[in-house]
Parts: C-alpha cells; structure tokens; sequence
C-alpha cells in the first residue's frame, strides 16, 4: 500500500487545499489522517514514525489516552471563563511554571509568537520611561510571525515583503558576545536569543555566551530575555535549556534570564504559550496594560497540568537525556561512516540537528538538500523536519522509546548509505 501512488482521497483533499487554503505552507506531499504515541498514518494507511512531533508540539506523543481523557474532563467542568475571573487551574499552572524556573510570575497567550510579543511589550515598558526601545536579537533567530516577530527574527527571508518593519530590532552574530556589546546603544533596552537555535539550524548557546550575556546585560541595565518556545519545556533535558546548557559550568546555577517566552509542548498540541517574568519585573506590566481573551483557560491549563505530572512521573526530563544522547551518539557514527554525506551532528536532549553535504551528487536538483532528504525519509517512513538549507532536525516526543529511537537511526543510516551510492 505504501508504494501506491497517491489515492483519489489524497488528491481531493490536497484539492481543497489548493482551492480554499490561503498557501502560506511549504507542505510536503502527506495527507495525515491519524495519530498514536509516536506513530501518524496517512489517508492511505502507510505508518510513519513521528521524530518530528508537530515542530516539538506533541511532547507526549499522539492521542495521549491521558490528554484525551483530561481533555473530555475538563470540557464538562469549565473550559472558558476569560481572564475577567479567578481560576484555580490558571494559578496553579504559574506557580508550578515558577517553581521550575525561579521566583518569578506568569503570563499566559496562545501561541510562541505572541509570548515573544510579551517579551518585546516588556522590555518597551521597562525601557519607557527612559525612552530607550531597541532590542538586540541573533543572526538566524527565529521569534515568529506577527510583525514584531518578524523584525526581532534574523532571517531576510520572513521580512521580505512585509516593509516597513517594526522599529527598534537589529541583530548581530549568535554566541559572539563582542557583537551584542558592539551593537549596545543609548537606546537599548533588552538582548533577546534562543536557547538553542531551532529553525536556525540547531545551534546551542555556549556557556561563556550566557554567562558573558548575564554580567554584560546587568552592567548596562539591560533585560536578558529569553526564547524557550522550541527548545524548553523539558527536550534538552531539563526544563529550560539554560539550566542543561549551564549544568556543572561555574557560576551556571546562578544565571537567570529577566523573562522567558513558552510555547509549543506546553500544551503538547493544543495551543498555548506563557511567559515567565523575574521577580523584579513581574508587576511591570500592570492590569490594562496587556492581554489575550483566550490566555490560559482552565482546558488549556488542565492540558499543561497534566503534561507536567506525566513528565514527572515518568521522568521524562531524564529519559529525554539519555534517548537525545543515543540518538546523537549514533548519529555521529553514521556522520563518521559517512563524512562525505553529513558534515555535523549537533544539539542536546531531543532537539537534534544534522547537517548535510549539500554539493553532494544526490542532491543536484532545484529544492534543497534538506527538503530532498526528509523526503527520502517520508518514503521510508520517517518524519523529520528540515532546518534550513541543509540540516534535518529531530524533535520527538519526549516519551520516544529506545525501540522507537533505533528504528529511526535505521532508517537514516540506510537513506545516507543510498546518497553516497
Ligand atoms: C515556533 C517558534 C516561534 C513561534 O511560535 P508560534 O507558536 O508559531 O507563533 C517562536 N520562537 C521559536 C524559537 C520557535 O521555534
């Protein structure tokens, strides 16, 4: 079944896409019809194996019976109510989300983009009153799509077209800390960074670069904010990459960002993002002063509660460390069998990216070499998601099984054996 071409079910489906859906999508050739743990399967029935979980969204995997069931149960109790009133499930998400982080308080939205907008309307506010706005951001960043999100992102390719762009964004080179004390003005407020580099092709801050960050950003009374939305919520292993990154570094546990931006598996699919503000900052933006109708409802709550019991009580933070390791660990074997073929394996926990050879002869061919080979991986049955030009990222869910994890490495191992034919 899998070879078949594409069905009459597939086709009208894409159909009524290429008729009625605005095309902002690059989408690959998959009509997906199903989910369970770390499986998808098409509208034809062929079985994929998901290492790419929705863009790290579904952190616990497809269909989780215990999401579903917290799903239906809070949809009978109370699954709206606006940011009008007090809720218990709203409170006690920020205080858990604090807990994980430091002493601190919560705003809740919808999605990673405008958890980012929360980050930009702090660092104004803080900055207001001295008249100082502008927020340095990295080369190859990637902050969303709203039109701040688009001029805080170092990448041409997502401002094209949508000039002006937003003042008060400029960006310099990732894990250089002369650049962003070179580019430090009378006018700026905060310096804004992944932790690891997701759509920028997997590249992880280095501890200098934090620590050097922290001490620079206090000297010149500056925010040091904070993108988790691809790389927290627990996929390199700890909650926050800052705590993994920094482990066992001098001076690391010290190190605290002024405000972090969440999203993606916070909801492990269904939407939502959050922003933890530090203590001194935390009352900065006061009632009237920002807001989302549907931030934090009790669903999305109970489905952020529930994510993080499960990820304790399975120690999925651990298990994501030790699978993230077999994963890159293996991978640097195939990348050592294959030099001519992978160039570089990088990234921590379960956010994992390698990078191609582009001038490879395989790769000849209009699309880049990152499309052509996660869609060799489609055909054989494995979801990955490209990261740029050349490098293919693995986001899994971070219940993936070792069983799961090797059967994915199989498949690479032989499409990479295939390339260099
Ligand atoms: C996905 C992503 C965003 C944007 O999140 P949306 O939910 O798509 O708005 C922002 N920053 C990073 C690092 C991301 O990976």
């Amino acid at each position: 079944m899998s070879d078949s071409p594409a069905s009459a079910r597939a086709e009208e489906i894409k159909g009524l896409f290429a008729q009625y859906v605005v095309p902002t999508y690059g989408r690959f050739d998959l009509v997906m019809e199903r989910g369970e743990g770390r499986e998808l399967w098409d509208v034809d029935g062929k079985r994929y194996l998901d290492l790419g979980s929705g863009i790290a969204v579904c952190s616990l995997g497809h269909s989780n019976p215990e999401l579903a069931d917290v799903i239906s149960e809070q949809a009978r109790s109370l699954v709206h109510c606006s940011n009008l009133y007090y809720y218990e499930t709203q409170g006690r998400l920020a205080q858990r989300i604090v807990e994980g982080i430091s002493p601190g308080k919560v705003f809740f939205c919808n999605s990673g983009a405008e958890a980012n907008e929360t980050l930009y309307k702090l660092a104004r506010k803080v900055g207001s009153e001295e008249g100082r706005f502008e927020i340095i951001t990295a080369s190859d960043s990637f902050h969303g799509r709203t039109l701040a999100g688009i001029a805080a992102t170092g990448q041409e390719k997502v401002k094209k077209g949508f000039e002006p762009l937003m003042p008060g964004f400029k960006q310099v080179a990732f894990n250089d800390l002369a650049a962003v004390e070179a580019a430090i003005s009378p006018g700026t407020v905060a310096v804004l960074i992944e932790g690891v580099q997701g759509e920028g092709g997997i590249h992880a801050a280095s501890p200098e670069y934090l620590l050097g960050l922290r001490k620079l950003c206090d000297e010149r009374n500056l925010l040091l904010l904070w993108d988790g939305v691809q790389c927290g919520h627990f996929r390199t292993g700890r909650f926050q990459s800052f705590q993994r990154i920094l482990e066992g570094v001098e001076g690391g546990e010290a190190f605290l960002p002024d405000a972090i931006a969440m999203a993606k598996s916070l909801g492990g699919g269904f939407p939502m993002g959050a922003v933890w503000i530090r203590q001194a900052h935390a009352d900065v933006l006061g009632p009237g002063s920002h807001g989302t109708t549907f931030g934090g409802t009790p669903l999305a709550c109970a489905v952020a509660h529930k994510i993080l019991d499960v990820v304790e009580r399975d120690s999925l933070a651990d298990h994501a460390r030790e699978i993230g390791t077999l994963l890159k660990t293996e991978l640097e074997r195939i990348a050592g069998d294959y030099p001519q073929a992978i160039k570089a394996v990088r990234g921590l926990g379960l956010m994992i990216g390698f990078e191609l050879n582009p001038g490879l002869a395989a790769f000849a061919g209009e699309s880049p070499a990152s499309i052509q080979f996660v869609n060799r991986l489609h055909y054989a049955g494995l979801l990955t998601i490209p990261s740029g030009a050349a490098v293919v990222r693995l986001l899994p869910p971070l219940n993936l099984t070792e069983a799961e994890a090797r059967e994915g490495l199989a498949v690479i191992g032989t499409e990479i054996r295939k390339i260099t034919l």
